[in-house]
This record gives structure tokens, sequence and C-alpha cells, in this order.
């Protein structure tokens, strides 16, 4: 017999997808990557060819910041670690993102920064708590906290989109969300596209813990909806964040 809360959780997922087809039939809608039209209504509105076209994350990757190491050829049993992690270039132990930034992830991205998607954070934050409990040990953390916005850019815009996502995220881990932990002391340039150099001037010293938070010997997952070759995270204070898992 199923429990009582299997069950609910059962008429729960019937009724939405029965308030969908219902949906769908009465205001067909287009998918918002490649209007196409959709088949069945989703809360994240895009077709199923945009879904299954998203990059999960690389099989062989490094072990600490995650980026796709296809190519890399080693002994089995040897801990994949790229050259910049050998180096010790970043200041987080671990990063891990969801897919690589390009075809229609861009547009999802996108939608996600410019049009408040909030299924749609809710969506990424399901897929990267799969990725912590698969790797539970060495992603294990105390809090988790959105890199934030300059406080008159989310004026502007209403709200962090990497709160979209970091919010939905630490309730499916059951961990607490601390979203005023970390400030952004000076805000990005207003340009839409930077070029490598200005993104890194842009993060030079652009953040800080905010006074009188508690973060010592805290394990603390970062979330951020793009990763730029994780060098904003060399510029949060080492000191600061001795313990700092970021997600992407
Ligand atoms: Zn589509
Ligand atoms: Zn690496």
């Amino acid at each position: 017999m199923p429990s009582a809360r299997a069950w609910g959780r059962g008429v729960r997922g019937w009724l939405a997808e029965a308030s969908d087809a219902v949906v769908s039939i009465f205001f067909p809608a287009a998918c918002r990557i490649c209007d196409q039209l959709l088949v069945r209504a989703s809360r994240v509105r895009f077709c199923e060819d945009c879904m299954d076209s998203f990059e999960g994350p690389p099989e062989k990757k490094c072990g600490i910041c995650g980026q796709g190491l296809a190519w890399m050829t080693v002994e089995e049993r040897e801990p994949l670690v790229c050259r910049a992690c050998k180096q010790k270039t970043y200041a987080f132990e671990r990063a891990r993102s969801y897919g690589v930034y390009e075809g229609p992830l861009v547009r999802a991205i996108l939608l996600l920064k410019w049009e408040r998607m909030e299924p749609l954070g809710d969506w990424f934050a399901g897929r990267l708590a799969e990725m912590v409990r698969q790797e539970s040990g060495q992603l294990a953390t105390d809090v988790v906290v959105p890199v934030p916005l300059h406080r008159d850019r989310e004026r502007q815009r209403g709200y962090n989109q990497a709160s979209l996502i970091s919010k939905s995220l630490a309730r499916k881990l059951g961990l607490p969300h601390k979203a005023v932990l970390l400030m952004r002391t000076r805000p990005r340039p207003d340009k839409q596209v930077l070029t490598l150099q200005e993104r890194w001037e842009s993060v030079r010293g652009a953040f800080a813990t905010r006074p009188g938070s508690q973060v010592d010997n805290k394990r603390v997952l970062l979330v951020d909806d793009v990763m730029t070759l994780g060098r904003r995270l060399m510029h949060v204070r080492r000191r600061c964040w001795r313990r700092v898992r970021s997600l992407y």
C-alpha cells in the first residue's frame, strides 16, 4: 500500500499533468527557445527537442573545477585534474556546472536572467540537486549562497537570477539559504558582452562578506547562473571562504 504522503504526491502529480493538458488545449503555447508549438504544456515552456539538446554535465571531468576533459587520457584510478587546478588557480574547493553555455542553453539562461522565469530556476535547481546528491561526500555543504548582484542592479531588475536557482536548491537539499551573506561592492559594467579582460577587471575585489556574517569554518555552496572559467571566485577573499563549493 502506498503511504498517504506518496499517494498525495501521486494525486498532486496527476492534477498537475491534468491541468497542463487543459492549459495546452485551450492556450496553445510556443517553445520559448525555438518557437515550435508545444504538444504538452510544461512549467518551463520548452519543447522536448530543446530540453534534450541541453548537454548535461560531462562524464569525464576535472575532479576539482568540473570542466570537461574528454581528451585527457590518464591511468585508471587516478583522479582527473586539469592543468589550472594542478596549479591551484582557484580559491574554491570544488565547482560543478550543469551544462556547457552554448546552443539552446544560452537562450534558457537569458530567459532566467531577463524574464524572471521562476519555474526554470526550479528546474535547474533540480538538476544541480541531483549532482550534489551524487557527489554528496565531495560537495557536502552547510549553507547555500547566491552570487550577489550589486544592490542598484538588483533594485533595477527586481531580483537576482542566481537566487532563482539557489533558493530552490537549498530547499531541495534541506539546507539554509543565506541570500545576504555576500555582497557586491561594485556593479558590473553596463555593457552586455564583456571581453575576458573586462570581465576579469569587473570582478577584481568586487565581492565582500557582509559585516557581521558568520562564515568561519562553514562549508559554503555558492550558486551562479554562468561560470566564466571560475575566475570570479578567485577574487572572493580566501580567508573568508575556507571551504567553498560552487554550482552553476
Ligand atoms: Zn524548442
Ligand atoms: Zn580543473
